[in-house]
Order: C-alpha cells, then sequence, then structure tokens
C-alpha cells in the first residue's frame, strides 16, 4: 500500500486561517488531492503546548486526523532570534498582542536586542502529515537572514519588514510576493513534502 496520499484522497488541512488553507490547496491541486478544512469540518483547535515548532504542527495535525479519521496536514512557524535565547520562536503570533499587531511585534523584537551586534534571524516552517495508523512525518524548512530597524515595505505579513534574507537587498516586507515564495522557509517545507509525496504516492 502506498505510504503517500494517492489521488482522490482526501485531506485535512488543521488550519482554521483560510489564508492558509488556500495556499496549501493550491499546493496539493497537481496531485489530485482534495482539501478540507478544519474549520468546515468544525474540529476543535488544539492548545498549541508544544516546546518546539515540529512539537505544535504535530499536535495540530494528530488531533485534526484522529477527529476526521483522514490524513491531516498542518504548518507551525515563527521567527527565531538566536541573540534573543531563540524568542520570539513558537511565541510569534502571540508577541503581537489580541489585536494581531505586528509594529508592536516588532517593535518588542527591536527593544530587545537594544544595540546587540548580532542581528541574525531565520524563520521556520514546520509541516507536519498525519495519517491515521501511520507515524507523522514532520518537514522543515528554515530562512536565514539579518534584522533590520526600522521596517521597510509593507508586502507580506507579520515580521517581514524588518527581514532582510541573506544574499538580497530587500526585506521580505518589500518584496514581490512570487520573489519571497522562492526562497520562503514555507516554500522550502513545502518542497521536502512534495519530494516525499512523489516518491512515496
Ligand atoms: P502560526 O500561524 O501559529 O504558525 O504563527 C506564525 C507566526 O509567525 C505568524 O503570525 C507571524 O508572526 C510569524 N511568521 C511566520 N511566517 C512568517 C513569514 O513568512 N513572514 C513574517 N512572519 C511570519
Amino acid at each position: 500500500m502506498a505510504e503517500g496520499i494517492v489521488p482522490g484522497e482526501r485531506l485535512v488541512i488543521a488550519s482554521h486561517n483560510p489564508g492558509k488553507v488556500r495556499e496549501i490547496a493550491e499546493l496539493m491541486e497537481p496531485f489530485g488531492i482534495q482539501v478540507l478544512s478544519a474549520g468546515e469540518l468544525e474540529l476543535p483547535e488544539p492548545e498549541e503546548t508544544g516546546r518546539t515548532f515540529a512539537e505544535n504542527a504535530t499536535l495540530k495535525a494528530e488531533s485534526a486526523a484522529e477527529a476526521a479519521g483522514l490524513p491531516a496536514l498542518s504548518d507551525d512557524s515563527g521567527l527565531v532570534v538566536p541573540a534573543l535565547d531563540g524568542e520570539p520562536g513558537i511565541y510569534s503570533a502571540r508577541w503581537a498582542g489580541p489585536d494581531k499587531d505586528f509594529g508592536l511585534a516588532m517593535d518588542k523584537v527591536n527593544e530587545k536586542l537594544g544595540d546587540s551586534r548580532d542581528r541574525h534571524a531565520y524563520f521556520v516552517c514546520a509541516l507536519a502529515l498525519a495519517q491515521p495508523g501511520r507515524e507523522t512525518r514532520v518537514f522543515e524548512g528554515r530562512v536565514d537572514g539579518t534584522l533590520v530597524w526600522p521596517p521597510r515595505g509593507s508586502l507580506g505579513f507579520g515580521y517581514d519588514p524588518m527581514f532582510l534574507p541573506d544574499g538580497r537587498q530587500e526585506t521580505f516586507g518589500e518584496m514581490d510576493p512570487a520573489e519571497k515564495h522562492a526562497i520562503s522557509h514555507r516554500a522550502r517545507a513545502f518542497r521536502d513534502f512534495e519530494t516525499w509525496l512523489r516518491r512515496a504516492g
């Protein structure tokens, strides 16, 4: 029996974020996989109690797979700043507060960095695929860069305006979305997942 997900099979996207669901549905289209969202199936949202991106992605995917009795895919991502002992890390979304104010979150990162000369940071994306009766698989992608101040650009989302990827002149906030998607942590994790799907399917 194939280990991957086969054409015609249904896959639950363990996310209540319509943007993420749409992006993943588009990526799955060439594989003939039918995508359903945790939101449309009214699945509960588990608490993210893991200590790493991979643990949180696994927790979300396994909870959805168990509730739906179908394979489920989830993603967990964030910004890691080594000079801040890895913060905001898995708390990247929470640093923006209840109003999801990323201007505030970026201010906080910059203030905490103070005059530190080490402004290296990286984004991580962990994708977890849980299949009933099988071991969960995690695919991770990472992109390294430098944190700039003041933030530049109004494209993208989250911490994009203060993130200058290595070897580039533009921050993710100034970059055309297609250009960002070619090198982003999310794209890298998806490429690994797609390679595995092609091999396993
Ligand atoms: P999640 O949706 O719980 O995985 O939270 C991820 C958080 O990490 C987002 O709310 C953003 O703050 C941050 N983040 C993840 N990926 C990116 C990115 O590509 N650009 C900017 N911020 C990101």
